[in-house]
């Protein structure tokens, strides 16, 4: 066979399924053309576009030194450079939920290859569970998280690591060529930073995971979700770590495999109602009358609702693509709760900024907060944005690293600047209305309509 091995997403060396592939599959091919394809990220957020390029930069550095030479191009050209190379099989990751682009997805770009009458062969990379193995009694996917967790958690097992020699695989690989605008030399080894910040993490701060992983003001949590979006490590590998430690620290290591779990939760969701992409998973929620409101949505995105505890996390991930989970939480729920603006237009805006987007989670994330999900939050819980800022940023301190305006404000009165406007004014030169917005709206009205407005449903 001329096999074409399509390296998207999974921009690793080491564990990587697709080489083992090659490796235990030399004898039935004849030529392999390692390919890497590259995303359109032009409508993505600066933040988020340079941390792919980064990556794939590290990546193909990476390979170089295997020498393994992939070619470079883009999607668009993927179809022409498979005729071109005469590849009668193409060998990719099936299980990505990262993409930037829905064409880019394994169901897409296999009819492609298909219509050309190429071989698909896909393989599963990134997630831990195949989505059916983790089923009911009744073949059903389990639509609550602790029925799925319980019933999934002691398939978690350590699995041996992949097997494959690089010279083997350079072997027979033909020498591609760059066929794109972006230039690869000096790259970082992102792989080995990666790998490197995850066993810090379990190293230093796994043992506050438990207690403190919400305290939005401190730093405890793994960023391991970037690492996953762009395939730097594997899962198995993830897993096996967390195995191995523990008997160490059992509290905080269960709390962390219980998120691991979240996102297999959300993937076999995602594979089994591909429809909740766009629309609410619980069907009566579909036809609800959202506000579409672009003044406020635009006050939302830039950070200026009056809520600083709002502002000071939207700030962040326009800065950095990143954003705590619990603040994630906040501002969702702002969004769809307090504004009651359409879910869809805040995670396509998290999709544009967040490096670690997975669309699975985000549309997941954002269906628990907006109420119309799986084993979401029910609506008549709506979160207060003041004592979520008091309860996880006690001292403001998360708050003043976004907002510098508040430096020197007392932890008494941050979390909600329109009740104290003497007091800032007075204390602090600072005039709630002129240097900071007004709350954009009564959080007691805001809960009223949306009690309102479910009811209807
Ligand atoms: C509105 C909303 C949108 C979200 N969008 C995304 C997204 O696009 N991509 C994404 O990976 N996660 C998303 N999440 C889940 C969660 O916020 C992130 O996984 C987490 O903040 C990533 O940071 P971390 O790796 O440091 O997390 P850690 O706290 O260190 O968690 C470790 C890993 O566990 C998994 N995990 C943790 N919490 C969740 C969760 N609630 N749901 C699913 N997986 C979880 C992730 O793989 C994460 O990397 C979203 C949550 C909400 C409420």
């Amino acid at each position: 066979m001329h096999l074409g091995v399509i390296l998207n997403r999974v921009f690793r060396v080491k564990d990587n399924p697709l080489f083992e592939y090659v490796a235990e599959h030399q004898d039935e091919i004849n030529k392999v053309y390692f390919i890497l394809p590259i995303e359109d990220l032009d409508d993505a957020a600066t933040v988020k576009r340079d941390y792919y390029h980064k990556v794939m930069k590290g990546f193909v550095s990476t390979l170089d030194r295997y020498d393994i030479h992939p070619y470079i191009v883009t999607y668009e050209k993927l179809g022409e450079l498979a005729h071109t190379l005469e590849l009668s099989h193409v060998l990719l990751a099936k299980d990505i939920m990262s993409y930037h682009k829905e064409i880019y997805d394994y169901h897409h770009v296999k009819r492609a290859f298909t219509n050309r009458q190429i071989t698909v062969i896909g393989q599963r990379v990134n997630h831990y569970f195949q989505p059916t193995k983790t089923f009911n009694k009744q073949q059903q996917p389990y639509k609550v998280f602790t029925s799925f967790y319980k019933a999934n958690r002691q398939g978690l097992v350590y699995t041996p690591k992949k097997n494959y020699q690089f010279y083997q695989l350079a072997q027979n690989a033909q020498k591609g060529s760059n066929q794109s605008d972006l230039k690869f030399e000096n790259s970082e080894d992102i792989e080995k930073l990666a790998r490197k910040a995850w066993h810090d993490f379990l190293n230093d701060d796994i043992i506050n995971y438990d207690k403190l992983t919400d305290d939005v003001s401190q730093d405890f949590v793994s960023g391991l979700g970037k690492y996953l979006a762009y395939g730097l490590l594997d899962i198995r590998e993830i897993i096996n770590d967390l195995l191995e430690g523990y008997e160490s620290d059992e509290k905080n290591y269960e709390a962390f495999i219980r998120e691991v779990i979240f996102r297999e939760f959300y993937y076999v969701l995602m594979t089994q109602y591909p429809e909740t992409a766009t629309k609410s998973f619980s069907e009566k929620y579909r036809n609800m009358q959202w506000s579409y409101n672009k003044a406020h949505f635009e006050v939302w995105k830039k950070g200026q609702t009056g809520y600083p505890i709002v502002d000071a996390a939207m700030k962040k991930l326009n800065r950095t693509g990143y954003m705590h989970n619990r603040l994630r939480m906040v501002v969702s729920q702002f969004l769809t709760k307090n504004l009651f603006i359409d879910w869809t237009w805040g995670e396509a805006y998290f999709k544009q900024y967040l490096i670690d987007y997975d669309n699975a989670s985000n549309v997941h994330g954002w269906q628990w907060s907006a109420s119309t999900g799986t084993d979401a939050v029910p609506y008549f819980r709506m979160f207060n944005p003041i004592r979520q800022s008091e309860r996880f940023d006690a001292q403001g301190y998360f708050i003043k690293t976004q907002l510098e305006i508040f430096d020197k404000v007392s932890s008494k009165i941050i979390h909600d600047p329109t009740s104290h406007k003497t007091k800032f004014k007075e204390n602090y030169h600072i005039e709630i209305g002129k240097d900071y917005p007004e709350a954009i709206v009564d959080h007691k009205s805001s809960r009223d309509y949306v009690m309102h407005k479910f009811k209807q449903y």
